[in-house]
């Protein structure tokens, strides 16, 4: 960590320990690692969990693996890794993507500018010296002219506030934090809590193990198909011929998959012509259900209703039992106005025998005992207890980090009613810090909005060090353009309805209630978003103020 110094010259490397520090070790960290060490930068990654990968590191639950097409989902920033890279399934599982994420540090040489197990408890920009001083849960102090935050958008897991909870007995935790030992579940009774995208994935799984699986279900969610496959070798050399393609598409198309919508128009085909689609998208791997669907059902209510009763007859032909198909099938929100799960027999799981299903919003959760939980109905005794009761998403991590100045600005008090952002990536009064694929920046397939983030941040840096500035801070009046236009971004849409993380939507903590919306991304899609990004840097970072 002693290497010349690319931003030298510009008095910014002269007291600080570090030019810029990175938090999290993730997709996100991992590539601005790369990019800070190829321009000789003093940097460091602080990682809280032991080894790097973020969300690949934490949710280790049986079923976790992508939903975005593993090529879509790599980086796409090393010609030799998309060369040398053999991705095993069209959604490559949990344990895989680890060890990709290990595969491309180890092959950059990026572990030794990593710390493992830095929990940053605060972080205090001293207006005077112009950088940070970061203190971490061990007590150390690191100070650093940048920080860069990668701290993911749904890494703050939020447990349920259900009496008695710390009674229980057996085992019992989020699913995030599913234990790094394997967790045999043979014999048990197992319940699960929620029935989000991440319970989607695990309850087939956990169906299969587990002697008898309840399923506490408070609202159900639509859930369509991933149509997995392996990839055989012939398959991967020819997605490597058409790698280049593959990106250029992600760059186009709104979500930064490969998936397009379809622009025909909803009315002007015929509902068998509709149905048509669906029959081909519903067989189709990943989120074509979704994003290569009619623009309309995003912002038409009747359009919308149409494909989720579709939907809604899917999910009935799939369970056996017609009372339990209709409490599968959400009624309060039409298909895709929370981010869609998709499911590998999902609904399957609940023609089993040893699955039963809860519907919490009849019967609700009143009290976890030492041998089970007790709803307002019925006693049940459980070995084991998964909460997949969501996030705090996207400003959950930023808020469980004191981040303040010392001028007595404190970023969770500017944020309390929701993220305040210029671009996603920088806040007003908080200089010096930029957020990668922060909040309020597109929400597309992740690396995508990661490495677009990273390539417009490693040049601004590039830029101060060549202006001899040692402090950006943004323009209040920009930020709250910024602001205004993500909000206007949701208004078209009907997910500003989404009764989810999209909106900020969280019953287990307080101040995010429903109607109350947090405006946590950018709805305008990646190209609108990146034109944006390019505009901005063109203008000699319109919008950012340097000394
Ligand atoms: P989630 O979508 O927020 O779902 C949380 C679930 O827990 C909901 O069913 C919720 O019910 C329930 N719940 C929360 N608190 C509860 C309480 N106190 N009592 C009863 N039920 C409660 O969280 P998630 O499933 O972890 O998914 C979050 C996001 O992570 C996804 O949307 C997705 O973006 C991402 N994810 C990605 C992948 C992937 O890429 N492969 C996989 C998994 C997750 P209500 O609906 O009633 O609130």
């Amino acid at each position: 960590m002693s290497e010349p110094s690319a931003l030298a010259g510009s008095g910014i490397d002269q007291e600080p320990d570090y030019e810029v520090v990175i938090i999290g070790a993730g997709v996100t960290g991992i590539y601005q690692a790369k990019r800070l060490v190829d321009l000789g930068v003093r940097m460091t990654v602080l990682e809280a969990n032991g080894d790097l990968g973020g969300t690949w590191y934490n949710n280790r639950y049986p079923g976790a693996r992508f939903d975005s097409e593993s090529f879509t989902y790599g980086y796409s920033f090393s010609q030799e890794v998309l060369d040398e890279w053999h991705w095993t399934e069209q959604f490559s599982p949990q344990p895989e993507n680890l060890r990709y994420l290990n595969y491309v540090v180890d092959k950059f040489e990026l572990r030794r500018h990593m710390q493992f197990g830095c929990r940053v408890k605060s972080m205090v920009f001293d207006d005077s010296t112009d950088a940070w001083t970061l203190e971490l849960d061990d007590g150390r102090k690191i100070s650093t002219r940048f920080v860069a935050t990668a701290v993911g958008v749904l890494s703050a897991p939020t447990m349920p506030r259900f009496e008695g909870m710390d009674t229980f007995e057996g085992e019992s935790f989020h699913a995030f934090h599913w234990p790094h030992d394997p967790v045999d579940l043979a014999g048990k009774r197992v319940a699960v809590v929620g029935t989000g995208a991440t319970a989607i994935q695990l309850i087939p799984e956990v169906a299969k193990e587990a002697a008898h699986l309840t399923v506490f279900q408070r609202r159900p969610n639509w859930a369509a198909p991933l149509n997995n496959a392996p990839i055989t070798e012939p398959e991967m050399a020819a997605i490597r011929a058409r790698y280049d393609e593959i990106f250029a598409t992600c760059a186009r198309t709104p979500g930064g998959f490969e998936h397009e919508p379809d622009r025909r128009g909803f009315y002007s085909l015929s509902a068998e012509e509709r149905r048509a689609l669906w029959d081909k998208l519903y067989d189709e791997p990943g989120f074509g259900i979704w994003l290569r669907n009619f623009v309309e059902i995003f912002i038409d209510e009747d359009a919308n209703a149409e494909f989720s009763a579709y939907i809604a007859d899917r999910i009935r032909q799939r369970v056996d039992d017609p009372v339990l198909a209709e409490k599968l099938i959400p009624k309060d929100h039409g298909f895709g106005i929370q981010r869609v799960p998709l499911e590998t027999h999902y609904f399957e799981a609940y023609n089993r025998d040893n699955v039963e299903l809860v519907d919490s919003s009849e019967t609700p959760i009143a009290r976890v005992t030492p041998t089970g939980i007790d709803t307002t109905d019925r006693a049940f005794a459980f070995d084991v207890i998964v909460y997949s009761t969501g996030f705090d998403a996207f400003t959950g991590a930023f808020d469980r980090i004191d981040i303040r100045t010392s001028v007595g600005r404190k970023l969770r008090d500017k944020w309390s009613a929701g993220p305040v952002t210029y671009l996603g990536i920088a806040v007003s009064g908080f200089p010096n810090m930029v957020m990668l694929a922060g909040p309020q920046s597109a929400a597309t397939n992740f690396p995508r909005g990661a490495e677009l983030a990273v390539n417009w941040v490693t040049p601004l840096l590039v830029y101060m060090r060549e202006h001899g500035y040692r402090r950006f801070d943004v323009d209040e009046a920009a930020e709250a353009a910024w602001c205004e236009h993500v909000q206007e971004m949701y208004e078209g849409l009907l997910i500003r309805k989404a009764k989810s993380w999209i909106t900020g939507y969280n019953s287990n903590i307080d101040g995010h209630e429903y109607g109350k919306t947090r405006y946590n991304i950018y709805n305008g899609g990646g190209p609108k978003y990146a034109k944006r990004l390019h505009e901005v840097a063109a203008n000699d970072y319109e919008g950012l103020r340097f000394r």
